[in-house]
């Protein structure tokens, strides 16, 4: 099964509380030249908003991986665990 076949099978219950969020987007527009998180995350769920001129936040579909805890190189994204009951469900797996 190809993945993007096993990430159909994913179900989500969105905490919409947003479980991410960007710590400060000034580092973002300012400093961050690479914005690795735009490749890293496998869900894609950062993309960069060139009208907005900042980082798009689409977490809903967050896999719960944990990289972007580690990935970002000026540790600028707040993540959390959703609230109990809310996030991913794995199926078969
Ligand atoms: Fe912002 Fe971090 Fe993404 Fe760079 S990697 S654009 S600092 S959230
Ligand atoms: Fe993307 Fe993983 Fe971070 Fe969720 S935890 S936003 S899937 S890198």
């Amino acid at each position: 099964m190809k993945l993007d076949d096993k990430l159909y099978l994913v179900r989500f219950n969105t905490d919409k509380l947003n479980h991410i969020k960007i710590a400060n987007p000034s580092v973002c527009l300012q400093q961050c030249q690479d914005k690795p998180c735009t490749r890293f995350c496998p869900a894609h769920v950062y993309d960069w908003d060139e009208e907005e001129k900042r980082i798009a936040v689409g977490y809903e579909g967050c896999l719960e991986c944990g990289t972007c805890l580690i990935g970002c190189p000026f540790g600028n994204i707040d993540w959390k665990y959703p609230r109990g009951g809310f996030g991913v469900s794995w199926k078969n797996g």
